[in-house]
């Protein structure tokens, strides 16, 4: 065998795997998610810089404004608030903060709202609802607790989910939603059941929630390691789970779990809770969680991209008219 056969045998089968590789064992070749995009939204909002996010801090406002002016960029419009109204991306929601030494004292923090118009003039009233939480915790002695994975991580994929879902609108109008108080100690998933319950949506009109919450890590032990658990609320929809696990075969392939605690404790539940069906993208807990050490360095980004994937295809299928649910 000559030198060149040998380096074409070794090479050829290096290189179509190096390219299989590439392109994703995993179907990610239909993944448009870009990690790059991705990265820039993680090393900002999980920056010292915003303190962690704290509700009514300054750090939450920065963060608020940000995701802001990334719906703005991406295309989206902004929603009416169904109260006070600032005429932008920000909705009041009334909570009286106590300061706690961290300087978070407020009597309003604000979730995110943007919207992107269904095409269809019926269908077009129904909304597909994806959230994921922009809040975290205060420090702990002194420490900043950053919350990368919970919940920069799921942020982050909600941005680029839009960014991409912006580009050609769907039957069902989106509305992309960054809750606050979702960590809030004293009255946890504030901004959620503030929005359920002070609009700006009709509930009846809400066709089903997707939320996104801590899709970062591989190193997960709760509720099972590996894969992605959706927490979903079967109760509710059961074949909303044909609908994901069909979305899941088009794109990122992942190992799906289920786990029916309705949400856990994340903003799924509220709606669950108010009879919508919803759904989250989890990737578990960890040893880091609601501690200064969930960082950015201990990220995945392939992982993010992966779910985020599965979000895209998830919200495409779910605001097409070719999808009708259990309502
Ligand atoms: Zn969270």
């Amino acid at each position: 065998m000559s030198r060149t056969a040998w380096r074409s045998r070794i090479l050829l089968p290096v290189c179509l795997m190096a390219t299989v590789l590439a392109s994703g064992v995993c179907g990610t070749e239909t993944n448009e998610i870009s990690i790059d995009q991705l990265r820039g939204h993680v090393y900002f909002l999980a920056s010292d810089y915003l303190g962690g996010r704290v509700i009514g801090s300054r750090g939450y406002r920065i963060a608020a404004e940000y995701v802001s002016s990334q719906l703005a960029a991406a295309g989206l419009q902004p929603f009416p608030s169904g109260g006070e109204d600032l005429g932008g991306f920000l909705h009041p929601v009334p909570a009286p903060i106590p300061d706690d030494g961290s300087g978070a004292a407020a009597d309003t923090c604000y979730n995110v709202v943007g919207f992107i118009p269904g095409a269809d003039p019926d269908l077009g009233r129904e909304y597909v609802l994806v959230c994921a939480h922009l809040d975290h915790i205060p420090p702990i002695d002194g420490q900043i607790c950053n919350g990368a994975d919970d919940n920069a991580s799921g942020c982050a994929a909600v941005l680029e989910v839009a960014r991409l879902v912006a580009k050609d609108p769907l039957e069902r109008a989106v509305l992309f939603v960054f809750f606050t108080g979702e960590d809030y100690e004293a009255d946890p998933r504030l901004g959620s059941r503030h929005f359920l319950d002070h609009g700006p949506v009709e509930r009846g009109r809400i066709f089903v929630n997707v939320n996104i919450d801590m899709i970062g890590r591989e190193d997960t032990y709760w509720p099972k390691p590996g894969g992605i658990t959706v927490m979903d609320s079967e109760s509710v929809c059961p074949e909303l789970r044909d609908v994901c696990a069909g979305a899941n075969e088009k794109g990122s392939r992942l190992p799906l779990h289920y786990d029916v605690s309705q949400g856990g404790a994340s903003d799924s539940r509220s709606f669950a809770d108010a009879g919508i069906p919803s759904l989250g993208l989890f990737c578990g807990a960890h040893a880091d969680l609601h501690r200064p050490s969930d960082e950015v360095d201990r990220l995945s980004f392939p992982r993010i991209r992966q779910v985020a994937g599965l979000g895209l295809v998830l919200v495409r299928e779910l605001a097409s008219g070719e999808t009708e649910l259990c309502r």
